[in-house]
């Protein structure tokens, strides 16, 4: 049955679905789910992929996280036991630069041991594939990991987690929903009456918004990051978050749908277009530091790159293949270009509190605080 007859019959026996319900089928629904069912990454010309991420435009981003994973180590203590945890690794591009990149470091790739984080059996196909001949565990979830110290990386995952959405109106903060539209084959959002009980949920930098604005919150992101934060607190660790999205709270709505890089109706063909959203890092960031860790950022990406040394990693690689020095300088400003991905794009530092971390402070790429 495709999944719009699947939303369209769940909702007349069970009510209208939270935006949240209704992102979280389209994505990872274990037959129709976007993210279940192909690879959708890649140029649109190349490989009829929806969009292009940060590790697939150049192997220089994977390959810098992995030097500031091992950087973060080091300032650890070089601890003789550590996870190195990717949430979301896409074709497994980001970590087979960062493992290369750190080759030179043995001892930091003997004390790592590699855990993706992933919903999709096609994707992770793929990532089996591109780290042919590394010892890898995947899990579903954060939660099931082991207890031990923890290297932690996140690029465009957080963009990707379903999200609720409430509207402000003369009585007060209402949910919007999705409900089956009057020709009953299609969907539409309703709003919900408003509730006192929404408030509370509302971030705090937009609870006096004006009538008309949307906030947007993303439970399962706010509680992956009241978990990290907590591990930190107890392990010695470090994570790097890399999405889109403002420094500071701000009123949405955000949500939208991606078809072959377009713009698409976010209700319209559930399960075949990608659902993003901007990542609220100042709400992630109150969470993880409310469970105990310490926050750096969100810097912009480009400076972020930059601080890691990306212009001289660009030279040298124009060095060894000189026929590649203007894609490899394209690729570079697509990248760093506060006009491209520099500035949209931030990079948000999580680590361990003082005593478990005291030479982690600030992480490489960032400023002190
Ligand atoms: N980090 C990669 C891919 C980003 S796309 C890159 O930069 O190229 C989002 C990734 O998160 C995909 O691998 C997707 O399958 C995975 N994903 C999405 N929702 C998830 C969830 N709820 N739990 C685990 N993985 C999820």
């Amino acid at each position: 049955m495709p999944l719009i007859d699947e939303l369209t019959k769940r909702i007349a026996r069970q009510g209208p679905l939270s935006l949240a319900d209704y992102i979280g089928l389209c994505l990872t629904h274990p037959t129709h789910g976007y993210y279940m069912k192909g690879d959708p990454f890649g140029a649109p010309k190349q490989s009829g992929g929806d969009f292009v991420t940060a590790p697939e435009i150049s192997q220089m981003f994977g390959e810098l996280i992995g030097l500031w994973c091992a950087d973060s180590w080091q300032r650890l203590g070089r601890p003789a036991r550590c996870l190195l945890v990717e949430l979301g690794p896409g074709r497994g591009t980001l970590m087979a630069d960062a493992l290369r990149a750190c080759r030179a470091l043995p001892e930091f790739l003997a004390a790592i041991e590699v855990h993706l984080v992933e919903v999709s059996p096609s994707l992770r196909e793929i990532q089996r594939r591109t780290l042919a001949g590394q010892e890898v565990t995947w899990t579903e979830s954060l939660a099931t990991l082991p207890d031990a110290p923890l290297l932690l990386v996140a690029n465009e995952f957080f963009d990707a987690l379903p999200v609720r959405q409430f509207e402000k109106t003369a009585g007060g903060w209402a949910e919007r929903l999705v409900v089956a539209a009057d020709d009953g084959r299609s969907l539409a959002f309703a709003l919900a009456p408003p509730s006192p009980l929404n408030e509370a949920l509302i971030p705090t930098g937009l609870r006096d918004a004006e009538p008309g604005s949307v906030a947007e919150l993303c439970p399962a992101g706010l509680s992956l990051a009241a978990h990290l934060g907590a591990v930190l607190s107890r392990q010695p660790g470090a994570a790097l978050i890399i999405d889109y999205g403002p420094a500071r709270s701000s009123p949405g709505p955000t949500l939208q749908a991606l078809r072959r890089h377009r713009r698409h109706e976010v209700l319209q063909d559930p399960g075949e277009a990608d659902l993003t959203v901007h990542v609220d890092f100042q709400s992630l960031a109150e969470a993880a530091v409310a469970a105990g860790a310490r926050a750096y950022g969100p810097s912009d990406q480009g400076a972020f790159l930059q601080a890691l040394g990306i212009e001289t990693r660009a030279s040298q690689l124009a060095a060894t293949a000189p026929q590649k020095a203007a894609e490899i300088e394209a690729a570079l400003r697509r990248l760093v270009d506060p006009a491209e991905m520099g500035r949209l794009f931030k990079a948000l530092a999580l680590i361990s509190p003082e005593a478990l971390a005291p030479g982690l402070t600030p992480p490489a790429g960032f400023a002190a605080d």
